[in-house]
């Protein structure tokens, strides 16, 4: 009896992050859709400055939960991922 084969991964939905037009020297912006606000957009910033690499989210999430802790929400991984493709 043949066995079909379902690759259910190809049905995982990757957002799709829209770097920002315009660059401010040192910070790169990336906007990356929200699953549970469709329609909703955060702006997730990369600042690289001498002595600063950090990143940040407009997200309520991340501004309540992760920035006192220092972590990162998902819209910010998800960044992370579209900036460094290799990794
Ligand atoms: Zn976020």
């Amino acid at each position: 009896m043949a066995t079909t084969i379902v690759n259910h991964s190809s049905t995982t939905v990757v957002p799709t992050v829209r770097p920002a037009e315009h660059h401010s020297s040192g910070i790169r912006t990336y906007y990356v859709p929200s699953d549970s606000h469709p329609g909703t957009e955060y702006a997730v910033q990369h600042i690289r400055k001498p002595g600063m690499n950090r990143w940040q989210c407009s997200c309520p999430h991340f501004y309540f939960r992760c920035a006192a802790k220092r972590r990162h929400c998902k819209h910010i991984r998800v960044a992370r991922l579209a900036a460094s493709p290799a990794a």
